[in-house]
């Protein structure tokens, strides 16, 4: 007797190939079952998703090919799994084998059946706890407590609008606790928007639990590890071994079959969007897999929970808060009674010309640090600046490849692209004319770093020795290691000033920062981009959260905390609502602008995006995907926009278009996507297809 599985494989959404293939086996498989199978000259890993016992109408049972071999030991991907890896191919319109083989460990596919038996082997076995005892929480303030209690019993997904400082880190520990003691077998998501906070998160889950749960009862999951590091995790994960999985977006699509708490951190954060592949928002995953666990949980009385936690919480949370869908839990207040730092803006129209830094705002660092107390300097640029030219001639140091200027990075004199990755050494003179003077333009973190310790070169801390600068950024931190030791220096006190890029704005329990600054924030004021308002407002107030975090040490010092913004327009709105922390007046403002003007949350989007040899034939092919759409189902019901370049229009050599599909109804602009996807890859034969490189679809897309 013969078996007919349906095997996903690894295709993209292009290949047209939207649901699994057909193979013949002679066992019968599970779904859920991790298969190797034969495709084109290759041997490929895949996922049984069904496997019926007659053939399919219509196949030819002599050319369907036969199932090469089980990866043995390996209990099959369960039934949720499968639906929320099927909900998200839908979703975002990409095909299941896509989506399904991405989510799992790409060393899977390597190995050999005795590998795996020993990789198995090693993962084997229940962690014991290595000494027995209580952990040692901390007692918790009134407002943890309640929000605690109140996440305990809630019904629908909990979004913990907690201040900078309120102790939000203690309650996902405590709530873990409980989902940990409720089950044996009960495993806990915590998801972190970068790879940069999990080292903090991971020491604080480790000291807490692998007393109770044993040495590998905690585990991480992100693209900074080896191959091997997430296989070993992903088993640990998918066998029941890990109790809890801390990680980037990409944990939420891990195999974990006693699911029982989500925790999405910093939930506002862009970087749980993905932006290749599947474009799947991790957040909004997270609370679709809650519900998917929680149904089949019901029958037992249990459920899984999710929490969102944040400071500042995407208008998409908060609306759905407002309107009950999920449950908001407030913690206002700081531990330990900490005030929230006292805003200072800066009117950058009275200070002198030129100036990278006002006066009042070097001269208010320096108190500080002379008073033994730290300060953190924010600009988003890295790099030295972000042009080079020449002024004889007009020369800029322009990408070759891409419609973006090369930045300047000093310590290794190179000229790199952003972009593309494209690198040169700084050229001695002007390429056009030769001009040896050529020179920076605008000011990166590198230049910042350098100014700032010519600045304070006069100021010493209390121990007498000089004010120490630092400068953390995605260069300062590439190499492993670096980011914890810079981090260290910084929490030991080493360091008085640390500059950086909004990776140092985020989610850190830095003690002794009492002043932050915002070196340029105004090109969030004025963006096309709709939700620059949003994201300019998050990453002040996270960044001003990270000052004046310990109550003790600031009523020590006697003096408040700060966060000092230089700004060209002092007067604009959104900053009255920062000085008085208030992110649900400046909330409401913008909600109601978005459902004037019917934006995401009130309207629905996707974009269309085309890669080509040239801007003509992205557009053409745009065009004709338009044409296309033409009378499909729900064509009524949604708006196309022209097609319009990207704002770095090249990339690589490649051009880049996109069209914008807006809806009132997001169903509806479901079923039309799903019903223009076929016409999509149809289109691709078009003359008009001439150029084409790629296209995608990109459903609630976070820049449009
Ligand atoms: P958030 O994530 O809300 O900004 P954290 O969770 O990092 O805040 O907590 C801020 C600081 O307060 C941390 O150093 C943490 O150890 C401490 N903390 C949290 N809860 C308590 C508590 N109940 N008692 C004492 N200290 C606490
Ligand atoms: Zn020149
Ligand atoms: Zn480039």
């Amino acid at each position: 007797m013969s078996f007919w599985p349906n095997v996903v494989v690894a295709t993209p959404a292009h290949s047209g190939v939207a649901e699994g293939l057909c193979y013949r086996s002679e066992l019968s498989l599970a779904p859920g079952t991790m298969v190797r199978v034969p495709l084109g000259a290759r041997e490929v890993l895949g996922v049984v998703w069904e496997c019926p016992a007659c053939a399919p109408p219509g196949l030819s049972e002599a050319r369907t090919r036969e199932v090469a071999g089980v990866l043995d030991g390996l209990p099959p991907l369960n039934d949720r799994w499968r639906q929320l890896v099927q909900f998200a191919a839908r979703y975002y319109q990409r095909s299941l084998g896509e989506v399904a083989l991405a989510a799992l460990p790409p060393q899977l596919r390597d190995l050999s059946s005795v590998q795996l038996a020993r990789r198995l082997k090693r993962s084997a076995g229940t962690p014991q706890p290595s000494t027995p005892g209580e952990p040692d929480g901390h007692d918790l303030s009134e407002e943890q407590r309640a929000a605690l209690a109140a996440l305990h019993v809630a019904q629908a997904p909990v979004l913990l609008f907690g201040a900078t400082g309120s102790g939000k880190t203690e309650v996902y520990l405590q709530a873990t606790q409980r989902a940990l003691a409720e089950d044996a077998d009960a495993q806990v998501l915590v998801m972190v928007p970068e790879i940069n906070l999990t080292p903090q998160l991971e020491a604080r889950f480790r000291e807490r639990f692998e007393p109770l749960s044993g040495a590998g009862a905690v585990v991480c999951l992100h693209s900074g590890m080896t191959p091997a590091q997430r296989l070993a995790s992903w088993l640990a994960a998918h066998t029941g071994r890990a109790r809890i999985v801390l990680g980037t977006r990409m944990a939420v699509l891990a195999s974990l079959p006693g699911l029982r708490l989500i925790v999405v951190d910093e939930e506002h954060d862009p970087s749980y969007k993905s932006q290749e592949g599947a474009r799947y928002s991790a957040r909004d995953l997270a609370v679709y897999r809650a519900k998917v666990e929680s149904e089949a949980l019901a029958p037992q009385g249990a459920r899984c929970r999710v929490v969102l936690g944040s400071a500042t919480p995407s208008l998409e949370s908060w609306h759905a808060a407002e309107q009950g869908r999920y449950q908001r839990l407030a913690m206002p207040g700081r531990i330990g009674g900490g005030a929230l730092p006292r805003l200072r803006l800066v009117d950058m129209n009275h200070q002198p010309k030129g100036a990278v830094l006002a006066p009042p705002l070097v001269a208010a660092m320096a108190e500080r640090i002379a008073r033994g107390e730290q300060c953190l300097v924010l600009l988003n640029r890295r790099g030295y600046a972000p042009v080079l030219a020449c002024h004889d001639c007009g020369w800029k140091s322009a990408c070759p490849h891409c419609s973006a200027y090369r930045v300047f990075h000093k310590l290794d004199r190179t000229l790199r692209c952003h972009h593309c990755g494209f690198t040169e050494r700084v050229p001695r003179a002007c390429p056009d004319c030769g001009n040896l003077d050529i020179a920076p333009v605008g000011k990166g973190t590198e230049q910042l770093e350098e100014q700032l310790a010519g600045l304070l070169a006069d100021v010493t801390r209390p121990d007498g020795g000089p004010a120490r600068v630092s400068r953390m950024d995605a260069d300062s931190t590439r190499h492993k290691g670096s980011l914890e030791a810079q981090l260290a220096t910084m929490h030991s006190g080493e360091v008085d000033v640390l500059v950086g890029t909004q990776m140092i704005a985020k989610g850190h329990d830095f003690r002794r920062i009492t002043l932050v600054a915002g070196i340029n924030a105004d090109s969030g004021l004025f963006a096309s981009d709709y939700r620059a308002p949003e994201r300019l407002f998050a990453l002040l107030m996270q960044a001003g959260g990270r000052a004046g975090r310990d109550a003790a040490f600031m009523s020590d010092q006697g003096t408040g905390s700060e966060m000092w913004v230089q700004t060209w327009y002092p007067q604009h709105p959104l900053f009255d609502a920062l000085r008085r922390h208030d992110f649900p007046a400046f909330a409401a403002t913008q909600l109601a602008e978005r459902e004037s003007a019917g934006m995401p949350p009130f309207g629905h989007q996707a974009l269309l995006r085309a890669d080509a040899r040239t801007q003509q034939a992205a557009h053409a092919w745009l065009n004709a995907a338009a044409q296309a759409a033409q009378g499909l189902p729900h064509f009524a019901d949604v708006t196309l926009y022209p097609a319009v370049p990207l704002t770095i229009q090249r990339v690589a050599n490649v051009e880049r278009a996109q069209m914008l599909v807006e809806s009132a109804s997001r169903g509806a602009l479901q079923r039309f996507l799903a019903a223009w996807q076929p016409t999509l890859l149809a289109c691709r034969s078009l003359p008009e297809a001439k150029g084409l490189i790629r296209f995608a679809v990109d459903v609630d897309p976070l820049t449009v």
